[in-house]
């Protein structure tokens, strides 16, 4: 299903990642840091703008060879490919895809020199719900007034911008919402502390707050009303993202287990020597593979311009869901060991692999969004 040149830049973002990430993967978990050390060679590698034309200074790939880097850097540190798929999918791409001319100019050439972009949508009473946002902006003359929180948001307190929801009129009735560009040193935008959090405690997790914020009307993303659209369109394709951050996870689990089974002695021989560990193996391997055609389908989709939604849907609900199988049979392959912190990464795999069944939309959610496209095709009278 590749070409030549993915499994060529597969090689070459899988050396890249055990060289420059896996060594501290273990320390950014423990530590709960967040891999400020990371950024500069990322950067230096395109991982920082793969979704940015180059005109604004990206290195723009494909989604399969992005869905390909997401991938090896998560094989090796969830708390990096969670950093790297919120900035480019969530972060740069609706600029990209939404922004005027000026907007592209003055933030997605930050954004591809290595300053992280974030995006604001989930809020404390609007989570699945997310059309149910509390965020308010008044316009005032050439300024919005924004005020509100928005939660769990991915890089909040590296991020130098980010893309916020909100809705725009008080008026109950009308409950459309805008997007907009706001800058994290602007007066009224606070920042909580860092998450503690299962896992990808690496990664900067925190609340945003907005008081007062005054947001010119040049950050305002496309036109009034229009956000929502905006923001599904943006996970469409970061889901994409989050399923290639799963398969790296579960292929870290499955690597890590396959290497211990042979390497474990009981009873006299391999542990692998057993057909009951060899089938853990194997449906593992398969699933995994399966996951993967999924994601690459759904990038291959995306970049056809065909509609993708449903497909990037299923690609993160089969993926997230077979990473986080992966990652409970590896610890259950290694035995004691694997329950253990540091030695072997699976239980820190499965702290991390959870987030892709809950981040960009639960699995639940997938599931609605897959079954109504598959509604969308039945006769009017068979839907009721
Ligand atoms: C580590 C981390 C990073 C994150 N990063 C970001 C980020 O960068 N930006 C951002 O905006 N958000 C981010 N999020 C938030 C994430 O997207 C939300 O947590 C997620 O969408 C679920 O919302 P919720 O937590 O409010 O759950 P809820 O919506 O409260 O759901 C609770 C439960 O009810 C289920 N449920 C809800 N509605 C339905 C329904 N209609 N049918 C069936 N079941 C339903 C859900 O599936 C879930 O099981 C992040 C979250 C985490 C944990």
């Amino acid at each position: 299903m590749l070409d030549k040149h993915h499994e060529e830049y597969r090689e070459k973002v899988r050396a890249f990642s055990v060289e420059t990430i896996e060594p501290l993967a273990v320390t950014l978990d423990l530590e709960q840091r967040f891999p400020s050390e990371h950024i500069k060679p990322m950067t230096e590698f395109g991982l920082m703008s793969m979704l940015i034309p180059e005109q604004y200074g990206g290195r723009p790939t494909d989604t399969t060879t992005y869905a390909i880097a997401v991938e090896e850097l998560s094989r090796v540190c969830g708390s990096t490919g969670i950093t790297i798929a919120a900035h480019n999918s969530l972060g740069t791409w609706p600029v990209y895809k939404f922004g005027s001319e000026e907007q592209k100019k003055k933030y997605l050439p930050r954004a591809a020199q290595g300053e992280l972009m974030a995006f604001g949508l989930t809020e404390p009473d609007a989570g699945s719900d997310a059309g149910g946002t509390r965020t308010m902006a008044r316009r005032e003359g050439d300024h919005w007034i924004m005020n509100g929180s928005k939660c769990w948001i991915t890089s909040a307190t590296k991020a130098f911008a980010t893309i916020a929801s909100s809705r725009t009129s008080e008026d109950p009735a009308d409950k459309r919402i805008t997007c907009f560009i706001l800058e994290k040193e602007w007066k009224g935008y606070a920042v909580g502390k860092k998450e503690n959090k299962l896992g990808l405690r690496g990664s900067d997790t925190a609340f945003l707050h907005f008081d007062d914020l005054k947001v010119p009307v040049e950050n305002q993303l496309g036109e009034v009303g229009q956000g929502f659209k905006q923001m599904l369109m943006t996970l469409d394709g970061g889901r994409i993202s989050i399923g290639a951050m799963a398969i790296g996870l579960g292929q870290g689990a499955f690597d890590c287990a396959l290497k211990y089974a042979a390497d474990r002695v009981q009873f006299g021989e391999p542990v692998a020597n057993n057909q009951a560990i060899q089938h853990k193996l194997a449906d593992m391997a398969t699933e995994l593979n399966a996951a993967r055609l999924l994601c690459y389908e759904a990038a291959m989709m995306k970049d056809a311009g065909k509609p993708f939604g449903h497909m990037s849907a299923m690609a993160k609900l089969y993926a997230s869901e077979v990473g986080t199988r992966c990652a409970a049979t590896a610890i259950g392959i290694l035995g004691g060991i694997g329950y253990y912190t540091g030695p072997y990464p699976a239980e820190r795999i499965w702290r991390d692999v959870k987030l892709c069944e809950i981040g960009e939309g639960t699995s639940e959610i997938q599931r609605l969004v897959i079954a109504r496209e598959l509604l969308k095709s039945l006769k009017p009278e068979a839907k009721k």
